[in-house]
């Protein structure tokens, strides 16, 4: 059974809803930095270990809320986080409600819209990064709402990890975890095809591994250009002309079948480059393929 703290004349400064993996790190941390937490969990057990390390405990959600101008939310998804809410309605006016939790930007501006209608502030945030690396830099949360909310927050908040404010919408912390999840997805995937590539070779994956490393840090620089490229819609021929690469994207395929691998993402490629040059623009460069990647384009 948890033990149950009564809430006292001497509020907690933090109020953690969501004991899970990750809202435990975080409650965790901020007990470690000298902050009053007060943690509830929909499982009550779940709360002991922060109790034994100095939390407070509430019975209730509402009851946690009540204790703290500063309330977090880790829980496991928008349903949750929704039954949450509900459950603590009467008790958010002049809250500052914090919610970490993954979901969509347009989750997180009904969100927004939901605790500004009730009297309280809200700032979403994402979290890039794992559990035991909470309280480390190595952690990054983006975040965006309320920009009073987080200018009075920050110092908290920074205790969690980096930490990175992008603006007043709420939704937009969503739209760069999004971003920046499928950018590692994308590329990851990629790169596990080309292990699967070396290894029909009889290349040794760690070693290939360890070359791909070493040739990162010529990314920073492209990835900024090819950004700039998208802005102007100056299509310069990066990574050379689209012309030349289609021919290399043919020798890429047929070498993936030769050995067995899986050639979709190279296909795919190759399947934009040639529609991209039916156009009549095969000088341009691999930046240009950003012109076919709006849902329309494939009519
Ligand atoms: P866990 O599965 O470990 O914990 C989920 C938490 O949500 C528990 O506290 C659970 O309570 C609570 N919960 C689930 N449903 C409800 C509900 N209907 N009502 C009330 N509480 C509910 O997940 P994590 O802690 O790992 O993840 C939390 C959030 O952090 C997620 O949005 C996740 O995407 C995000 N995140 C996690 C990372 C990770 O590596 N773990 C990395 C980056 C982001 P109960 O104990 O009662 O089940």
């Amino acid at each position: 059974m948890m033990t149950t703290t009564a809430t006292t004349a001497s509020p907690a400064q933090v109020t953690v809803l969501g004991l899970g993996s990750m809202g435990s790190a975080i409650a965790r941390t901020l007990l470690e930095r000298g902050y009053r937490t007060m943690v509830w969990n929909r499982t009550a057990s779940k709360s002991a270990p922060l109790a034994d390390a100095g939390a407070a405990t509430a019975a209730t959600a509402e009851e946690a809320v009540a204790a703290s101008p500063l309330v977090v939310l880790c829980l496991l998804d928008t349903p949750a986080v929704e039954q949450v809410l509900g459950s603590i309605e009467t008790a958010v006016a002049g809250k500052v409600l914090v919610n970490l939790t993954s979901g969509s930007p347009a989750q997180a501006r009904a969100n927004e819209r939901w605790a500004r209608e009730r009297g309280a502030e809200y700032l979403d945030g994402k979290i890039m990064g794992d559990p035991p690396y909470v309280g480390t830099p190595h952690v990054l949360f983006p975040f965006s709402g309320s920009r009073n909310a987080f200018a009075a927050h920050e110092p908290t908040l920074r205790e969690l990890g980096t930490v990175a404010y992008h603006g007043e919408d709420a939704g937009l912390a969503g739209v760069e975890f999004m971003a920046q999840v499928a950018v590692a997805y994308e590329l990851l995937i990629g790169y596990l095809h080309a292990l699967r590539l070396v290894q029909a070779e009889g290349v040794d994956v760690v070693e290939f591994a360890e070359r791909v490393a070493g040739s990162m840090p010529a990314f920073p620089a492209l990835l900024t250009s090819m950004a700039q490229a998208v802005k102007s819609g100056d299509y310069q021929p990066d990574l050379g002309s689209l012309n030349v690469q289609a021919a290399l994207m043919d020798d890429m395929i047929s070498h993936r079948r030769s050995v067995g691998v899986e050639a979709i993402r190279m296909r795919e490629v190759k399947e934009l480059m040639d529609r991209r040059i039916a156009d009549g623009h095969g000088d341009q460069g691999f930046s240009s393929l950003f012109e076919l990647l709006a849902e329309h384009s494939h009519a």
